[in-house]
């Protein structure tokens, strides 16, 4: 049972124009624990007949938001942020009930999620315009920036809290009103982020949450209605194409957060029982269910035995479990159809000749759990080279030259985050350019943070969230021409 001290921060209702609402239709949905399979609660299933009304309220409710000061704006979001800290230990556990995380990942989660709120309430009073130099002494030239206008968002279960924060704060910051749809999976913690923003004074309309279970029906609605002027995806590749494909009826400004195949490059000359700790968090975070996870280790063959010596080792210290239970490191994975995805991968891998020296199976503790896995004799032609595995397990690859591994670190659609060990400043720098990511972490296994810009090339997105970039994707340009000067 989910013991909260501030229980009204479960929520069954969504919350749409400042007010909690039930689906038309009268119809709910469950919510699971994938730890235990049990249904946590029953929640309204919206669908897209409210969508649209959250829409028009949003729209409505733009006029004032935009027209208040960036200091106003700005100290709403500070006060949910700081409701947010305040309420951490709760909404951590309604976190890990819908999505498995260790309560501790769910903490800090809540946090790094919150960190976006403060940090772009920090940037709200710092949209600069620009005046520039005209080609005619009567004329003066004026670049302000305004807010895009309606901003929706369709986010995945693996971060529940934190890939809203992340789009909502800078929305909300620039002058966007905001119309989130959670997972179908884990629309708790967004629902508890509706309770606090409401708390906090966000005015009516300003942000929404509409939980349902038809992503793609509330998908269609937000991504037609010419009344939304900004969409905002994290989520695969595929999906995001679609959603890509139909924002281009009604050319609406874009942001995809898509999938990724991370490289985890370790070097003969790096510090190799800092890889190894790198690597571990790195991959097996959120079970290994992130887009920046490590996806495919690449170590040089004169420290590869060593490596997966200590690698294995350390993935064997590993305690899996629920995520309620305060030693648990490795919780479950979202759905047991997710079991089956894993172990696709793995039984390809290990027919085409891949070794495991670790794991290989499902966990024994639930049909949501999966063993923490090391593949070695691992190559190119697995499937799990080319596709997010989006679980606990860890192909290690052997390679000789540097040239040879960023061929192959680069030889994917995608370009999320990499990775690489390294203590050679040279290689250093000829590595960090090399690599075709939109981030690079360098002797560093954990990278984001609000400070900084997250976001892919390739076909793992468009914009950035987060730092000092992180509004531009929801302004727009103005170019003032002033004449008869
Ligand atoms: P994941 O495998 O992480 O769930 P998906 O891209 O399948 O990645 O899903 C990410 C989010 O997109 C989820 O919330 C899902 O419900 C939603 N989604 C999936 N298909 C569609 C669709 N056709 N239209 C709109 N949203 C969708």
């Amino acid at each position: 049972m989910l013991e909260l001290k501030n229980t009204a921060l479960l929520r069954t209702q969504s919350y749409v124009n400042g007010q909690w609402i039930d689906a038309d239709s009268g119809e709910t949905f469950a919510v699971t624990n994938p730890a235990t399979g049990e249904v946590i609660t029953r929640i309204a299933n919206l669908g897209p007949a409210e969508t649209r009304r959250a829409i028009e309220a949003a729209d409505k409710a733009w006029p004032a938001w935009r027209k208040a000061t960036a200091k106003e704006r700005a100290n709403v979001l500070r006060r949910w942020f700081h409701l947010i800290v305040d309420n951490v230990d709760d909404l951590a556990k309604i976190l890990t009930a819908e999505q498995g995380k260790p309560l501790t990942e769910a903490k800090t989660e809540i946090l790094y999620g919150a960190n976006y709120i403060e940090w772009f309430s920090e940037e709200a009073k710092r949209i600069y315009g620009d005046v520039i130099a005209p080609p005619s002494n009567d004329k003066r030239i004026v670049v302000i920036k305004q807010s895009v206008g309606v901003a929706c968002s369709i986010t995945p279960w693996n971060f529940p809290s934190a890939m809203i924060a992340r789009k909502m704060a800078p929305a909300l910051a620039a002058g966007c009103p905001f119309i989130a749809k959670p997972a179908s999976e884990t629309p708790l913690s967004a629902l508890a982020l509706a309770v606090l923003a409401e708390e906090a004074g966000i005015p009516a309309g300003i942000f929404n949450v509409v939980a349902g279970k038809s992503a793609r029906e509330i998908g269609a609605e937000m991504t037609s209605n010419s009344l939304v002027r900004k969409f905002t995806f994290t989520g695969s590749t595929a999906v995001g194409r679609l959603l890509q494909t139909q924002c281009a009826d009604t050319i609406k400004k874009t942001s995809m957060e898509l999938g990724g195949n991370a490289p985890f490059i370790v070097f003969d000359d790096a510090d190799i029982d800092e890889a190894v700790k790198g690597a571990i968090i790195c991959k097996y975070r959120n079970a290994g269910q992130t887009c920046v996870c490590a996806n495919r280790i690449f170590v040089q063959e004169g420290v590869y035995d060593e490596f997966v010596e200590k690698f294995t080792a350390a993935t064997k210290a590993l305690k899996v479990g629920n995520g309620t239970d305060p030693d648990t490191q490795v919780g479950p994975l979202i759905t047991s159809k997710a079991i089956k995805g894993v172990q696709e991968l793995v039984d390809d891998a290990l027919q085409k000749g891949a070794k495991a020296t670790i794991g290989g199976t499902p966990h024994g503790l639930g049909e949501c759990f999966y063993a923490p896995t090391v593949l070695t004799e691992v190559n190119a032609q697995m499937r799990l080279f080319k596709e997010e595995i989006f679980g606990p397990v860890a192909p290690l690859f052997k390679f000789s030259s540097e040239d040879e591994v960023i061929r192959m670190a680069n030889d994917t659609e995608f370009g999320l985050a990499s990775y690489f060990y390294s203590r050679d400043i040279g290689r250093i720098w000829r590595v960090a350019e090399a690599l075709e990511y939109g981030m690079v972490g360098i002797n560093e296994g954990i990278i984001s943070n609000e400070m900084a810009p997250f976001g892919g090339i390739k076909e793992s997105g468009l914009g950035r969230e987060g730092s000092k970039y992180g509004l531009d994707d929801y302004l727009e340009i103005k170019y003032l021409c002033m004449g008869g000067v």
